[in-house]
């Protein structure tokens, strides 16, 4: 893709579909090129929609930030505007494009030396770059129509306001701790000010001499939707023994019931899975549980389950075998095993199926084999590109690390290469298992992997969806399947954070072709154990799982009390459940990688938790999972 086509899909995708509709600003976004603003090595992720590493410690906003801010500051063109944080002069362009004039102050030198440079090679001479400290404005320079601060402190600078003209209106973020920031516009009115809060935000902080005097807290009395939680909630006594007959009643004749865990490695939650697709098998006849397991591995899994003795002769996988080789997985595997012989009619056995069929986290881990012999450091690159499988994750070493990007380009076509030729041999050994389009389309998909594409999630979550498609098919037109994946890919991404990034998701897919023949459950848990690893490829270990963060739907259910319960949501007996929870919280979601020290960035996004799933299962504590063997 050329870097204008790039650019053209970041204000369609991030910007416009997000709700940014001012033409001129559209416009604008179009006209700059962000790729001058960032590092060379960081030039390839110049138009997806984060922050990025500058000098001094620094970061250039996310696209979609520095357009939320300049579309409240709702400029007509005729403005002096007063910019605080040039950071890399990205925005700065941005607004010089939008008013007739742009003071921008920043702390550092080195920043605004280079920023001042960048805006006059783009013919900006509209836009004066000041060196200072930007919580006491630019007296001289102002009064302002407009101000606009891109760094986060404890409360808005009182100089600031001072400087702000008739009517003018100063746009920042305020909050005392990078979690509990909040985009706060204020108004000049008379000799007060109208505060509207624009929602939530992550800024680096400020650094200044001014006062606090004028603090915002962010309000938030939750007593209210903790009681309507707990009014709701329908109690789980014992995983192993409830008869969740409601929950059966609820799903009613739904054809696919998709079953999403928020963490792979907690016991409960797959003990939970295990439960419910065990009454949905004996109960309501379903025909097969699908996972996200690779194709080959799942397979031998199936064998097990059906009876069939004898190892099959498929290529051992690696990585995270633990996934699915645990003891709860296991269990459930061998309950279907007893079920299945137990049958007279043997067309009724229920099979077990992996969805997977490029074998994504094998190739994953013959990639990192192949780079890790070619030079170890080029490994890291990888390890920390591969977080974009899990597209919620964002390591932020990732992108620093991504600068490695030469030597690892120059491997792509060999390693590509093997992939695709593994993926063929397969297709010899198992002929049912990858079929011809898997293998049409299998080099571009490899490649997206081995980029570290965004698209690359869609990708194996559009795979994923064909191979149900055909196996609901196969199975015929009355089939049911219960669906194993994760969390995020579960849940209806339009009711996310990462819909805006361009993510779409198993169970966006599964609604569209089947409504509410489609029932999504999600899981969620607040602390305790998981078994998971550090890095991509590292040994898996129990962690402790941190406590729910504020601000998230992990916090409040915490805070409602039952250690365990279901809540249903599609069409709840009290509807203001649903519009209570409707206000967007935070999410946690942990794949085969947990990384604590990061958990907000790698962990969490934004959802709209009634939008996503139409029924949430939520255990307090959990343990990890017990792998195989130990
Ligand atoms: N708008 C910038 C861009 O488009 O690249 C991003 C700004 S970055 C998120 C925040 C910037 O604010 C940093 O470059 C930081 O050095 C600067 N900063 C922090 N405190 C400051 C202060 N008191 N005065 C001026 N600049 C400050």
């Amino acid at each position: 893709m050329s870097t204008i086509e790039a650019r053209e899909q970041m204000v369609e995708v991030h910007l416009a579909r997000r709700g940014i509709r001012d033409p001129r600003l559209l416009q604008a976004f179009r006209e700059v090129p962000r790729e001058m603003f960032v590092r060379p090595a960081l030039a390839e992720y110049a138009y997806e929609d984060a922050p990025l590493p500058i000098e001094e410690g620094q970061t250039i906003s996310q696209p979609y930030v520095v357009a939320a801010m300049v579309a409240a500051l709702d400029l007509r063109g005729s403005e002096r505007v007063l910019e605080v944080g040039t950071g890399s002069g990205y925005a700065a362009a941005i607004l010089s494009l939008l008013a007739s004039e742009v003071i921008t102050i920043e702390r550092h030198a080195a920043l605004a030396d280079r920023a001042r440079e960048l805006l006059s090679r783009l013919g900006r001479t509209n836009v004066t770059v000041l060196v200072g400290d930007g919580t006491l404005g630019a007296r001289t320079h102002g009064p302002y129509d407009a101000i606009v601060v891109a760094a986060a402190g404890p409360h808005v600078p009182e100089a600031l306001l001072d400087q702000l003209g008739p009517g003018a209106r100063i746009v920042v973020p305020v909050g005392a701790t990078l979690e509990d920031q909040s985009l706060v516009r204020l108004t000049r009115e008379g000799s007060s000010f109208r505060s509207d809060s624009l929602g939530g935000v992550r800024f680096v902080p400020w650094i200044g001499e001014q006062p606090d005097r004028t603090r915002v807290v962010p309000a938030g009395a939750e007593s209210a939707v903790r009681a309507l939680v707990r009014e709701s909630a329908e109690p789980i006594a014992s995983i192993d023994d409830d008869t969740l007959e409601p929950l059966l009643d609820r799903i009613g004749d739904a054809r696919l019931v998709m079953l999403g865990g928020a963490t792979c490695g907690s016991s409960e939650h797959q003990r939970m899975r295990t439960r419910i697709t065990r009454a949905l098998i004996e109960r309501r006849s379903f025909d097969f549980v699908a996972t996200d397991a690779d194709w080959t591995e799942a397979r031998r899994f199936d064998d097990r389950a059906m009876g069939h003795d004898g190892p099959r002769q498929t290529p051992p996988t690696r990585l995270p075998l633990w996934m699915w080789r645990n003891e709860e997985t296991v269990a459930l595997i061998e309950w279907l095993r007893a079920r299945n012989l137990a049958l007279d009619d043997p067309s009724r056995r229920a099979r077990w199926y992996g969805l997977d069929r490029y074998c994504t986290f094998a190739s994953v881990a013959t990639m990192l084999d192949q780079i890790d012999a070619v030079d170890a450091s080029v490994g890291h690159a990888a390890r920390a590109r591969y977080g974009l499988l899990t597209p919620w994750q964002r390591d932020p070493a990732a992108y620093d690390r991504a600068a490695l990007g030469e030597r690892y380009a120059r491997e792509e076509h060999a390693i590509v290469a093997t992939l695709c030729e593994s993926l063929r041999l397969l297709s010899g050994a198992d002929e049912d298992a990858i079929d011809a389009s898997t293998l049409a389309s299998a080099e571009h998909y490899y490649r997206a992997v081995y980029r570290g594409c965004a698209a690359s999630w869609n990708l194996r979550g559009a795979q994923m969806f064909t191979t149900l498609e055909k196996l609901l098919e196969h199975h015929g037109p009355s089939s049911r399947a219960v669906v194993w994946l994760d969390g995020a890919q579960v849940g209806d991404a339009r009711a996310t954070e990462l819909h805006a990034r361009g993510a779409q998701s198993v169970g966006e897919l599964a609604r569209a072709r089947y409504d509410r023949a489609a029932y999504l459950v999600g899981f969620g848990t607040d602390h305790g154990a998981v078994l998971a690893a550090s890095e991509w490829d590292a040994p898996a270990e129990r962690m402790s799982l941190r406590s729910g963060r504020a601000a998230s739907y992990e916090r409040l259910f915490h805070e409602c009390g039952p250690s365990a319960f279901l809540l249903h949501l599609r069409e709840p007996r009290r509807r203001a459940i649903r519009d209570e929870l409707a206000v967007p919280r935070l999410q946690r979601a942990i794949g085969p990688v947990y990384r604590s020290d990061c958990e907000r960035q790698s962990h969490y996004f934004q959802s709209v938790l009634p939008m996503q799933f139409d029924e949430y299962v939520w255990i307090d504590e959990t343990r990890a999972i017990t792998p195989l063997g130990a």
